[in-house]
């Protein structure tokens, strides 16, 4: 068993109050549990309770043996003075606070409904993908949905405290946007690649010459580490003359990645980070202030018709420099673009709107994600064959969340889903 067993029971109060004693028979009534702590410190705070006829307002302490209360060592730490109440699973010894002083204790094992511990257990030991596969079919769809906007709040708040941590490094919303885009562009498999790309060539560079999108190209290309091969194609020779006399002019020589980092294998050609540079390059030639157009668009429309960019000419039959293919190859599909607005679009406007404290801008991003389609990757379809409702883009960004940060840990107790399904006995 864990500690998050007798925490879930006591935070909830799921035990039997019938006759409620301390293991040395002082009469115990709970008037509040107190405030859970996430922090460092006592588990519950502001508890108050009578013990013995003496009413207690303090810390309360949960444990599933009262030994780790000596095992993590608080009898020596001045934090656990106001300990008025340990609560544990099993009393296997008395435990004193620094000053010598007993704790009172209440154990709860022989309180709890064995059918609440079977299917505790059921959860967090289960080594199913998730865990709550069998049942979570019969849990209310509100309680789904209330965890999900958990869920998500908590994946856009991490998200935009990423983006904020780069404006507090003296990044301008700017210079954030071209950081993030560029990793977006990566996607999974060359999202370093395109974040140490997006580092090493200055913003200011491209948006100087971005009226020029060969110029533009010269200088991606050239920092990315492709114009260094000896070939003969002429698109690549002219480019590489460009990169040469600009890398000169701004001093560029030396940031340029190898051309290693970057990955091809299992990839469809149309996503070759190649393509993907020629398409990164549009979105310079086409927008002189991105982050502008990222914050003021709400309409859904408006921000699909803008990303939808095509790369340059050279780049409709040609997947790497001098490799020609008959067949044309398509610009940035509506699946890229939905991604950025995602990954890009919702969590700046978001950190835009905490700094500015301006709510709307965080409505907005809401709001885009319920109208954008649903992802389809691995873990949507996880929940898809459990029949879970996948409508929009707010219910797979939840869904995503919920599943990497609660269902791979076990973390059942701290789930909507898994609290409700503990509780219906
Ligand atoms: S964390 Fe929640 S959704 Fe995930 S397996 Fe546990 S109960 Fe189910």
């Amino acid at each position: 068993m864990k500690e998050d067993f007798p925490v879930f029971l006591w935070k909830y109060q799921y035990f039997s109050k019938n006759q409620l004693t301390t293991t040395h028979h002082e009469q115990v009534n709970i008037f509040n549990p107190g405030i859970q702590n996430h922090d460092a410190g006592p588990d519950f705070s502001q508890a108050k309770i009578k013990i013995d006829g003496i009413n207690w307002f303090g810390h309360v302490e949960v444990h599933v043996k009262s030994s780790h209360w000596k095992q993590h060592k608080h009898q020596t730490d001045p934090a656990y003075n106001r300990v008025i109440l340990h609560v544990v699973w099993e009393d296997d010894m008395a435990v004193y606070r620094n000053d010598g002083s007993l704790i009172p204790t209440l154990e709860l094992k022989n309180r709890v409904d064995f059918d609440l511990y079977r299917k505790y257990k059921y959860l967090t030991q289960n080594l199913e993908t998730i865990p709550c596969n069998h049942v979570i079919g019969k849990v209310d769809a509100i309680i789904i949905c209330s965890m999900l906007d958990k869920t998500v709040i908590g994946r856009l708040e991490r998200k935009a405290g990423d983006i904020i941590r780069l404006i507090d490094n003296k990044l301008t919303w700017q210079e954030a946007t071209y950081r993030l885009l560029a990793q977006n562009f990566g996607f999974k498999t060359n999202k370093e690649a395109f974040l140490r790309l997006s580092e090493n060539l200055p913003l200011k560079l491209l948006l100087k010459h971005r009226n020029n999108i060969f110029q533009v190209e010269a200088l991606l290309f050239g920092v990315a580490g492709f114009l260094n091969d000896p070939l003969k194609d002429e698109y690549f020779r002219r480019l590489k003359n460009e990169y040469q006399f600009l890398a000169h002019k701004y001093y560029l020589k030396g940031k340029e990645l190898n051309k290693v980092e970057w990955k091809f294998l299992r990839m469809r050609p149309g996503n070759f980070p190649t393509i993907r540079i020629a398409q990164f390059a549009q979105f310079f030639h086409r927008n002189k202030n991105l982050f502008a157009v990222f914050k003021e668009v709400n309409s859904c429309q408006f921000l699909i018709d803008n990303l939808s960019v095509s790369q340059s000419a050279y780049w409709h039959n040609h997947y790497s420099f001098g490799k020609f293919c008959r067949s044309s190859i398509p610009g940035l599909g509506k699946e890229s673009i939905y991604n950025i607005i995602i990954n890009t679009v919702v969590p700046l406007k978001v950190a835009y709107g905490r700094i500015k404290e301006d709510r709307s801008q965080i409505d907005h991003a809401v709001r885009l994600l319920e109208k954008l389609p649903p992802e389809t990757n691995k873990v949507t379809k996880l929940w898809k064959n459990l029949d879970v409702k996948i409508e929009s883009a707010f219910d797979s960004q939840g869904l995503i969340e919920l599943f990497d940060n609660f269902c791979l840990g076990n973390k059942c107790l701290n789930c909507n889903i898994g609290i409700s399904i503990v509780k219906t006995t």
